[in-house]
C-alpha cells in the first residue's frame, strides 16, 4: 500500500504523539507509524514525572525555582556535555508544555515533587496512573480530530530521499510493504536503544559490561532510528552515555515495584543495613555507588508517611499491600521486625534510620552530602523493597538544532528530516535528570511537529 500525507511520524511514544498532534495543530495532515501493536512507548511505563520550572504549583508550595535554575541543574547534572542552546529550549518551554497538555484536557496533581535523580522539586505528576495521562491525552486529540492516522504494527525500515531531501518512509506492515510519502517532512521519534543489548555493548563507555543488566524499557526500544538516520548521513552525539538507575526490579529490571514516592522521604541501605550514598544525588552517582555494594543490591526504606494506608499506590499504580502480597515489598511494625524480614542487621538499620532522622532535624547536608529531606522515618508501619541497577535511558542519538531539524555530519540541516525524544542526543549530556525525559519529549516533540508541518 501507498499513502501520501503532509507529515509522517516514525514512532508512537510520547515524542511521536506530541509531534503528530503539534503538526496537526499547525495545519498538517499526519500519519504516525508504530512498529508495536500499541501506542505509548516508554511513557506508558514511566512514573509520569515531568520537570517544569516556574510553575504556579511551585509558588503555592513555597518552592523557589526558575527555568534558569532548571537549566543550570540540567547542564551541570550532565557534566556540561549537553548543548546549552538545546537545554535552554527544554527548560524555557517545559512549563508551557504542561499548559499545552492541560489545554488538551490533561490533568496534573497540585503538588510537585522531586523524582529520583531529579535534584529539585519540579516534577509534575499526572492525575492518572503511570504515563497514561500523556498517551490518553494525545489519543483523545487524535480521536476527536480528522487528519491524524495511526498505523500500528508498521515498522519503518528506510527513509526515502529525493534530491537530498527526505520525502517519505518505507515501512513493513503485517500485510507487506507500506510506502509513506510526506509532502512536508518526516519526524523521527523512534526512541532509544535501552532494550538492544548489542547496541548497548557497542556504545557503552560509562559502565562495566551491561550484557547481564536488565532494562526498564519497552521491547521496542531497539535503536532502529540510528540505522534509519545513519543511512542519510545524520550526525550522532553522545552515544556512549547510557543511563542506569539504581531502581530496577530484581527479577525483571522494570521500574514497577519501586516503593519510593519521592526523593525526600526514603533512604537506601545495602545488605548490611547501612546507607551508602546521598539518595538525592544524580542517577549515575547513585547507581555507581550501588554497584559497589554486596550483590549490587539495595533496600529502599520508607514508613507510613509514604503509605498512609495499605491501599496507597506507588508511582506505578501498585498498592503497597499488593506488593507485600507478591513478596516484592516487606512490612514491619518496628524497624527490628523489618530488618529480620529482609535479612539485614537490625542494629545497622536502626542506626541508619536514626542518623537520617537527626539529619532531617538538623537540615543542611548530612554525612553523605544529602540535602533533600522532608519527613523523618519514624512512623510505623515501615516498608522495604529490594532494587538493583537497570538500564534506563540512552542519552545519545541524532543531532538536532533548536527547531528539531536533524543535522548531518557536516553540521548542515538534512532537509525534510526532524527528530525528537530519546532518538536524539546532545541535550542531557552524560546524565539525564529524572523528570527531564517527559519534558524533553513534550517540548521537542511539539517543536518537531511544528517545524515539520511548515511547508518548505
Ligand atoms: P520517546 O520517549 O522518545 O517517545 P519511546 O521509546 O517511548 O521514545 O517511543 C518510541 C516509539 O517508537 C516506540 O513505541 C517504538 O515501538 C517505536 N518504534 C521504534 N522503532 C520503530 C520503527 N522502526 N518503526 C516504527 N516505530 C518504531
Amino acid at each position: 500500500v501507498e499513502y501520501t500525507t503532509d507529515v509522517v511520524v516514525i514512532g508512537g511514544g510520547g515524542a511521536g504523539l506530541a509531534a503528530a498532534v503539534s503538526a496537526h495543530q499547525n495545519g498538517a495532515e499526519v500519519i504516525v507509524i508504530e512498529k508495536m501493536p500499541r501506542l505509548g512507548g516508554n511513557t506508558i511505563l514511566s512514573g509520569g514525572a515531568l520537570n517544569a520550572a516556574g510553575s504556579p504549583r511551585q509558588v503555592a508550595q513555597g518552592i523557589e525555582d526558575s527555568p534558569d535554575k532548571h537549566f543550570t541543574q540540567t547542564y551541570e547534572g550532565g557534566d556540561k556535555v549537553g548543548n546549552p542552546s538545546l537545554i535552554k529550549v527544554l527548560t524555557d518551554n517545559a512549563y508551557p508544555a504542561v499548559e499545552w497538555l492541560e489545554s488538551m484536557g490533561m490533568k496534573f496533581n497540585d503538588e510537585v515533587f522531586t523524582v529520583l535523580g531529579g535534584l529539585w522539586p519540579r516534577a509534575h505528576k499526572p492525575s492518572t496512573p503511570l504515563g497514561t495521562g500523556f498517551i490518553d491525552t494525545y489519543q483523545n486529540y487524535i480521536n476527536e480530530n480528522d487528519g491524524i492516522e495511526v498505523l500500528l504494527d508498521t515498522e519503518a525500515v528506510e527513509l526515502i530521499v529525493e534530491n537530498d531531501k527526505v520525502v517519505g518512509v518505507k515501512a513493513k506492515g503485517l500485510k507487506g510493504d507500506v510506502i509513506l510519502n510526506a509532502n512536508n517532512g518526516v519526524v523521527l521519534a523512534s526512541g532509544g536503544f535501552g532494550a538492544n543489548i548489542e547496541l548497548r555493548d557497542k556504545y557503552n563507555e560509562s559502565w562495566p559490561a551491561l550484557t547481564e543488566i536488565k532494562t526498564t524499557n519497552h521491547p521496542g526500544a531497539t535503536g532502529d532510528g540510528l540505522l534509519l538516520a545513519e543511512a542519510v548521513d545524520a550526525n550522532f552525539v553522545g552515544l556512549e552515555h547510557i543511563q542506569l538507575l539504581p531502581m530496577g526490579d530484581p527479577v525483571s529490571g522494570s521500574l514497577s515495584g519501586n516503593i519510593e514516592q519521592g526523593v525526600e522521604n526514603r533512604i537506601f541501605v545495602n545488605k548490611d543495613g547501612n546507607r551508602f550514598v546521598d539518595e538525592g544525588a544524580r542517577r549515575d552517582v547513585m547507581t555507581k555507588a550501588l554497584m559497589e555494594q554486596q550483590d549490587a543490591y539495595m533496600w529502599v526504606i520508607v514508613d507510613k508517611h509514604s503509605y498512609p494506608t495499605g491501599d496507597t499506590k506507588n508511582n506505578f499504580n501498585e498498592s503497597i499491600d499488593e506488593l507485600i502480597e507478591q513478596g516484592r515489598a516487606f512490612k514491619g511494625d518496628t524497624l527490628e521486625e523489618l530488618a529480620e524480614k529482609i535479612g539485614v542487621d537490625p542494629t545497622n538499620l536502626i542506626n541508619a534510620v536514626n542518623e537520617f532522622n537527626k539529619a532531617v532535624e538538623a537540615g543542611g547536608a548530612d554525612a553523605f552530602g544529602r540535602t533533600l529531606f522532608a519527613d523523618k522515618i519514624d512512623t510505623a508501619p515501615f516498608y522495604a523493597g529490594g532494587r538493583v541497577p537497570t538500564v534506563h535511558h540512552t542519552m545519545g542519538g541524532v543531532e538536532i538544532n533548536e527547531n528539531a531539524q536533524v543535522l548531518d555530519k557536516n553540521g548542515n540541516v538534512i532537509p525534510g528530516l526532524y527528530a525528537a525524544g530519546e532518538v536524539t542526543g546532545g541535550i542531557h549530556g552524560t546524565n539525564r535528570l529524572g523528570g527531564n525525559a517527559l519534558a524533553d519529549i513534550a517540548v521537542f516533540g511539539r517543536i518537531a511537529g511544528e517545524s515539520a508541518a511548515a511547508k518548505k
